[in-house]
């Protein structure tokens, strides 16, 4: 059986560290707002080239708070519109509904599935206050383009960088190129904790101190509320596993990248479209997504010979009962991907004899 993630075996690695870092946390006493969160925040903030890393419960919670502390600083209200690409994960659009803004969704480019920032502008409204950018598969969706659109409209530049940990765009980290960032440790991600777990980074001081404040109740003095926060705290334990495992960051990335460049090189089948790659180093492949008009046939095909392949993700946003009220809207570009896609096995661990495996059975793949 090829798995699609083997999250054991990943964390395997490291069994000795974890363990040892879990141990101290548990023979501390002191289980939230401690040591092992000033440590990761600042070797965290470090790492992206950011003034501010401020930790919080899981990805989601990121981006909810960083919207919920412009508002509290008065940069957008309720109703104002947040663009944002119509093929995201879910996290992204709930971050902006549940604080009462309203998304507008862009297609993404269909050979990048990234958002298409030639179709940004004509969305922008006099309501429009910030553009969230979703770095989706690990690949980097920033352009100079967006900023451009940001300074000329002045927009928030947020970036959704989940998928992205540790990418990076010329000399920048993503996470570092706009006002704020979301990023998420769930256990699947390239960064990822022993349960959940997320972070904000920004350069920011003012959002900075905001969003600190918001994931704790609203107070920074004890018993003291200035607003009506919310309780989204790292926990130690989870802290201290991202300090180990950060430092095998890099390494794990550019380990993805060479497996993603084996497939490139070796699959050769008309009915399969491989990813585009522009720029090695703005891709950090948390997922190896390639589009067939046979997707079935396909799936059918790879587990036939015990290979786990996913979809990321089967219905886009505007089809989900959750937003039910979208079902009538148009997202062509966004439908076909979704309905094309598949992600193939990919991580730091997955060995060479594994791959030949998945290349060889879609190879022979004919229909
Ligand atoms: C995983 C993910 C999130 C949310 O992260 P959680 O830690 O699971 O809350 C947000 N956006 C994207 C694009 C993601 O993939």
């Amino acid at each position: 059986m090829i798995k699609f993630l083997d999250i054991q075996k990943i964390n395997q690695q490291h069994s000795e560290e974890i363990h040892n870092a879990v141990s101290r946390v548990i023979d501390s006493g002191w289980y939230l707002l401690g040591e092992e969160n000033y440590e990761f925040e600042k070797n965290f903030s470090e790492y992206i080239g950011v003034k501010h890393c401020i930790n919080v419960a899981n990805g989601l919670d990121a981006l909810r708070i960083i919207l919920k502390a412009y508002i509290e600083l008065g940069h957008m209200q309720e109703g104002d519109e947040i663009i944002v690409p119509a093929n995201t994960f879910i996290a992204s659009i709930l971050a902006i509904t549940d604080n009462r803004l309203t998304p507008i969704l862009i297609e993404p480019s269909i050979i990048t599935y990234q958002i298409d920032d030639k179709k940004i502008e004509d969305a922008i409204t006099s309501k429009t206050k910030a553009i969230m950018i979703v770095h989706l598969y690990g690949q980097c969706s920033y352009t100079e383009k967006i900023k451009v659109l940001c300074k000329k409209y002045d927009l928030k530049l947020i970036e959704d960088n989940a998928q992205a940990v540790g990418c990076n765009f010329d000399t920048y980290k993503t996470g570092a190129l706009g006002d704020a960032a979301g990023h998420s440790f769930y256990p699947g991600k390239n960064l990822g904790a022993l349960g959940d777990a997320g972070a904000v980074t920004t350069n920011d001081n003012q959002l900075a101190e905001t969003v600190r404040i918001l994931a704790n109740y609203g107070s920074k003095i004890k018993y003291e509320f200035n607003c009506q926060g919310l309780n989204s705290r790292m926990d130690e334990i989870q802290a201290a596993i991202l300090n180990v495992k950060l430092k095998y960051l890099d390494n794990d990335n550019e380990t993805r990248r060479n497996r993603a460049k084996y497939y490139i090189d070796n699959i050769h089948n008309s009915n399969i479209i491989l990813p585009q790659v522009n720029d090695w180093n703005a891709h950090v492949f948390h997922l190896f997504v390639v589009r067939t008009n046979k997707r079935d046939e396909v799936i059918n095909n790879l587990s036939s010979k015990d290979i786990q392949a996913l979809i990321h993700y089967p219905i886009p946003p505007h089809k989900q009962k959750a937003y039910s009220g979208w079902n009538n809207s148009k997202y062509p570009i966004s439908e076909k991907i979704h309905n094309e896609i598949i992600s193939l096995p990919i991580s730091q661990i997955i060995t060479e004899e594994e791959m030949n495996i998945v290349v060889d059975t879609i190879n022979s793949f004919s229909n």
